[in-house]
């Protein structure tokens, strides 16, 4: 799945959001334990972005490293909640869905 395979959305009076996920098998994904790894990690992608605004948190940089300024997806990739969002969905998929597998 891509980047994005799962978005995450703020309701205007920010009391509610909305987590939308691809479903893989939709897609004509294989059943296998990659497959639900990657949907699982999906959503725990998502999940920390929900906590980020719950919490106010912004994410962290990766010191020294410089993104181009010309390559769109640099912005995307080196952006401080998307590599929270990647450090911690990693961590809480292994933690909390491995056993799901
Ligand atoms: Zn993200």
């Amino acid at each position: 799945m891509s980047p994005q395979a799962g978005a995450t959305f703020w309701a205007e009076d920010q009391r509610k959001i909305h987590i939308q996920l691809r479903d893989p098998y939709l897609n004509e994904w294989e059943d296998n334990p990659y497959t639900k790894g990657v949907f699982m990690a999906t959503l725990c992608h998502e999940i920390v972005h929900a906590c980020q605004h719950l919490t106010g948190r912004n994410g962290f940089k990766v010191p020294h490293m410089e993104e181009d300024p010309e390559c769109s997806r640099d912005e995307y990739y080196f952006d401080p909640m998307e590599v929270e969002a990647r450090v911690l969905a990693d961590y809480y998929s292994e933690k909390y869905t491995s056993d799901l597998i």
